[in-house]
């Protein structure tokens, strides 16, 4: 971030990338390399390079002493603990307890919070694809996000009680007639439900029965944005994501970055996804108008409205 100068954002192979230069275990002649980014990643470099007060970087300190000077991460957050502690009294915020704080250290930190909010896991994998499918990096998405060991349980405690809220607000929603969503995963979703109901019922039992019975059914849901994954550990087959894929070490679960929400078994289509896929349906179709477009891109292009059409027809049971 630090080394980002002004007009670093450029093309590389047809991707948005950052070109810089590498400094992390070079001491003498810096070797310039690429990175490639996100759309998102390359709009927020172009925002913060117009509004940055440095003539050359784009992330710098708000008064720098020389144009040259490379930044000290360690001090910067030490001067910024120091003035959070120091303005407690007017700013009202509790005390940064003592201790070291390193850059490194928020490395992970927007990872996990994606990971906390539970409809977020899938669009990481997805986001991180984009950039990841030309890196050969994207097996990487959930060890990126995994946290510290001194996170897990804290985290996993969260995300597990994220979920069962969204959980119970389907099966509510369900209970009272509505749709929760489409495809062959919803209906099964939608056939525990019934049997939940079923057997509160038989019991006549109460709302509290009804969620405990919800809790122990052990339902396995990945709330995202591009669909729900029901995948389930204790019968993986035919989860198209760990199709022909190289599970890395250690890995259990789907993998998120190869998500197939058109195609999968375990893919539950919500109408709240509709929107997306439309958009998404719409933008390939304009896409495909371009002149003298070259036939393997008009191929992907296609490819891609053909994915949105698929989700499409399982919301609405007909073509767009
Ligand atoms: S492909 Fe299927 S199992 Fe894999 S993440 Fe997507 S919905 Fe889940």
């Amino acid at each position: 971030m630090q080394e980002i100068a002004r007009g670093s954002i450029v093309e590389h192979y047809n991707a948005p990338a950052i070109a810089s230069t590498l400094v992390k275990g070079h001491q003498g002649r810096r070797p310039r390399k690429h990175w490639w980014i996100s759309e998102p990643v390359a709009e927020a470099i172009t925002v913060a390079e117009s509004v940055s007060s440095h003539p050359r970087r784009v992330f710098a300190t708000l008064t720098p002493r020389a144009v040259n000077e490379e930044l000290d991460g360690g001090a910067m957050v030490d001067s910024f603990i120091a003035c959070v502690n120091a303005g407690g009294t007017w700013s009202g915020l509790a005390q940064i307890p003592k201790g070291k704080v390193r850059p490194h250290m928020f490395r992970r930190t927007m990872a996990m919070l994606t990971d906390q909010f539970a409809g977020s896991e899938i669009a990481l994998g997805m986001q991180l694809k984009h950039i990841a499918t030309r890196a050969l990096a994207n097996r990487a998405t959930r060890g990126y996000a995994a946290p510290d060991p001194g996170w897990a349980e804290h985290l996993e405690n969260a995300v597990h009680a994220a979920r069962f809220r969204r959980l119970k607000d389907l099966y509510e929603v369900h209970g009272r007639g509505q749709d929760i969503g489409f495809g062959s995963a919803a209906e099964r979703l939608k056939g525990v439900f019934d049997q939940i109901t079923a057997t509160v019922k038989a019991r006549h039992g109460d709302a509290r029965v009804e969620m405990d019975l919800l809790r122990k059914a052990r339902i396995t849901i990945r709330f995202g944005t591009l669909n729900n994954c029901l995948f389930d550990e204790r019968s993986p087959a035919g989860a198209v994501c760990l199709e022909n894929a190289v599970v890395p070490e250690g890995h259990s679960g789907p993998l998120e970055d190869r998500c197939r929400p058109d195609r999968c078994p375990n893919s539950m289509i919500t109408a709240e996804h509709a929107p997306l896929y439309e958009a998404h349906h719409r933008t390939q179709l304009n896409l495909l108008q371009t002149p003298g477009l070259p036939a393997c891109r008009k191929a992907l292009i296609t490819r891609e409205a053909e994915r949105a059409e698929a989700v499409l027809y399982k919301i609405r049971g007909t073509t767009p």
